[in-house]
């Protein structure tokens, strides 16, 4: 069981670490109880999940698995330009171990990652407790709209190649076919050139992140509106949680609900590397996430402790 302790920029104190604390809190719970496990319990703490240094979401758990290749993992650059390498190696960890390591992934019998419910799920059913059934697809794509650049004063409308424009196509675009399609869809980072209050601009970058099941079909809609094609970033399709494993601790845990989520998590990297693998949510009052207003009360933690503990005790009893 675990989490991960990183957080976006502005972030909040809650996802990640309330997994991390939880796993703790469910051992001292199981210990005072006198509990034997049968099999070996370990807590888990996944680096950079993220990926708000390195840019790769769920770095740690990828390099784990092999989804992200070490050679590629370890030369990717912060902000700063610093290796992955580099920043390892002044941390007091050595590069040469990351990789693939079959051996680890043999021994998971079975991961859980608590997290705090990034939604309002929980809220409308009025339950502190999900079980999580899985990770939709996810899929982020660039939009390269190209212009010219010229004055914003003297440049009449209809001689204007402004990408501007386009994007705003983009943005209102990315909405409705979310929309039409069922999905979710944001353009939440752009790049202006020259990024002048009164110039024209010569090129905006714009990019796009769409998920559910047809978040692909969202990608091509937008391309359509803003008349480019976009280049996909990176796509992960959607990941089922070991169904075995949901419907056994949904029904440990009282028939708790089972919900899904846009969000990414490790505990879906290593299902998707074949690891048996859940989450529990733990409700979140406003559903807000990646902000500080990020919340989950505390009679809501320790009954999020409780199910943890109750699970490992049926997994490892
Ligand atoms: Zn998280």
């Amino acid at each position: 069981m675990g989490s991960h302790l990183d957080s976006v920029p502005d972030g909040g104190a809650f996802d990640g670490p309330l997994g991390v604390v939880s796993a703790f809190c469910a051992v001292d719970l199981l210990r005072s109880r006198a509990f034997e496990p049968s099999r070996p319990v370990a807590v888990a703490c996944f680096g950079d999940e993220e990926g708000a240094r390195f840019g790769v979401a769920c770095a740690g758990s990828r390099l784990l698995t092999g989804a992200l290749p070490a050679e590629r993992g370890l030369a990717l650059t912060d902000g700063d330009g610093v290796p992955m390498a580099t920043a390892m190696r002044s941390a007091g960890l050595d590069p040469s171990g990351v990789g693939r390591d079959d051996e680890v992934l043999r021994m998971i019998g079975a991961f859980i990652e608590l997290h705090v419910e990034q939604g309002r799920g929980l809220v409308d059913l009025d339950r502190p407790i999900a079980v999580g059934s899985s990770i939709l697809a996810h899929g982020r794509w660039r939009l390269e709209l190209a212009g010219e650049a010229n004055h914003a004063g003297t440049t009449r409308l209809e001689d204007r190649r402004d990408p501007m424009i386009d994007l705003a196509a983009a943005v209102t675009a990315a909405r409705s076919a979310a929309r039409a399609r069922g999905c979710v869809a944001t353009v939440g980072k752009v790049a202006v050139i020259p990024n002048g209050v009164n110039a024209i601009p010569s090129a905006v970058t714009a990019w796009l992140d769409a998920r559910g099941d047809a978040a692909r079909a969202v990608a091509v809609d937008v391309g359509h509106a803003a008349g480019t094609a976009p280049v996909e970033e990176s796509y992960t399709p959607d990941t089922r949680f070991d169904p075995t494993l949901v419907t056994r601790l949904a029904r440990l845990l009282g028939d708790a609900p089972v919900l899904g989520t846009g969000a990414g998590h490790d505990a879906g990297i290593l299902a998707a590397a074949g690891v048996p693998a859940a989450m529990l949510f733990v409700r979140n009052p406003t559903g807000v996430s990646h902000s500080p207003a990020e919340h989950a009360g505390r009679d809501d933690c320790l009954a999020g402790v409780d199910a943890l503990a109750a699970v490992i005790a049926d997994l490892a009893g």
